[in-house]
């Protein structure tokens, strides 16, 4: 690994392997060949492995960036008599409320933006609003918050009600125990914790939805049932996949299974743990309260410590090869670092020491 690689503290697409980098450069092949089908194949089967309960959960796989998998559960399951609960505690929760109204799909939210997800709070919802659907985000990336999305599952089950979680910045770190808590519609994307190249998303769905997604979708490209059944039957998508960006994903699932999601859990931890404690000492303030944290990115509150403000800030570290993301929570001036990809403590350290660096100058 060189000292000196830009590191991406922006959450994903993320800072990558060389392995996974050097995945891409392959001889130029036509995806319908059945040299691209077995690649195919064995990224679905990668990521039902990840699950921790590959007999559960099936693959629908999109060329997209993570939205897609998003609104593909959106456009393919909610067409008929269903109606949503969203929680909408942050920007993505937000884009989930926008999808389901362009598609007519009649919604509730409940929450505001940076408010904990309390369970009880989608419990009473569920009793009084013959919802046939829940739909939250599990880490919340606009603000670093981890939402409950066990509590969250099973009261959604107790009401009969299905789960659909965009797990988009956790899935592939985040211990997922879908065998205690079966999560319905699993979304993320390529780019995040599975530290491949951005331009995949998928969602895993559990194979007691079959039924429902056989109904037929509203949407033509973003239809969940034909694509994972096309796939099946023909190791091909239905529309030309990235065919790079597949090579690249295969890598870095390998990668992935490798390293053990709990021992990349642990390292993101760790970096999280080291990037905390050395920004808390510099001065900053965390958005999230200690409890909510989601030990995969934070936002923080700029403050006086940026005099010269987040713009001056993120270039002069861009010059130095660290990637510094800004806020997007509204009325409130934060800023972001995560620690999704091939990350690991020396690179926090040097995180830490530019930013130091930076400060002593400003100051
Ligand atoms: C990254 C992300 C998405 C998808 O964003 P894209 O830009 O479409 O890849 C969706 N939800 C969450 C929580 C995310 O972090």
């Amino acid at each position: 690994m060189k000292p000196d690689r830009p590191i991406l503290l922006n959450p994903g697409p993320g800072t990558t392997s060389q392995a996974v980098k050097d995945a891409m450069m392959v001889d130029d092949i036509c995806p319908r060949e059945s040299a691209f089908g077995d690649v195919m194949m064995r990224i679905t089967q990668d990521l039902e492995t990840l699950t921790g309960q590959p007999d559960l959960y099936e693959t629908a796989l999109f060329a997209a960036s993570g939205t897609g998998a998003v609104e593909a559960v959106f456009a393919s399951a909610m067409t008929r008599g269903s109606k949503v609960l969203i929680l909408t505690n942050g920007a993505y929760g937000f884009r989930m409320r926008e999808i389901a109204t362009r598609y007519g799909i009649p919604i509730e939210t409940r929450f505001e933006y940076g408010q904990a997800v309390d369970p009880n709070v989608v419990d009473e919802a569920l009793k009084v609003g013959r919802f046939t659907h829940v739909a939250m985000v599990h880490h919340e990336t606009s603000t670093g918050m981890m939402n409950p999305f066990e509590a969250v599952c099973d009261a959604a089950h107790r009401h009969g009600a299905t789960l659909v979680l965009d797990a988009m910045s956790s899935f592939g770190a985040y211990p997922f125990d879908v065998g205690a808590h079966p999560v319905d519609y699993l979304c993320a994307s390529s780019n995040k914790c599975i530290q491949g190249m951005p331009g995949l998303a998928f969602v895993l769905f559990h194979r007691n939805r079959i039924d429902e997604l056989s109904k037929g979708a509203a949407g033509l490209y973003f239809d969940i049932h034909a694509q994972w059944s096309g796939l099946k039957r023909n190791h091909q998508l239905r529309y030309t996949p990235p065919v790079q960006v597949c090579y690249a994903f295969e890598q870095a699932l390998k990668e992935t299974l490798a390293e053990g999601v709990p021992a990349r859990w642990d390292r993101y931890r760790t970096n999280y743990g080291i990037l905390r404690e050395g920004m808390l000492g510099l001065g900053f303030r965390l958005f999230c309260a200690p409890h909510e944290e989601s030990h995969i990115l934070m936002a923080f509150h700029p403050d006086a410590n940026l005099p010269r403000g987040f713009g001056h800030f993120h270039d002069h570290l861009l010059g130095r090869g660290i990637t510094v993301y800004p806020g997007v929570i509204p009325e409130t001036n934060t800023f972001r670092m995560g620690v999704i990809g091939d990350l690991h403590p020396d690179d926090m350290r040097r995180v830490i020491r530019e930013v130091g660096t930076y400060l002593a100058t400003v100051r």
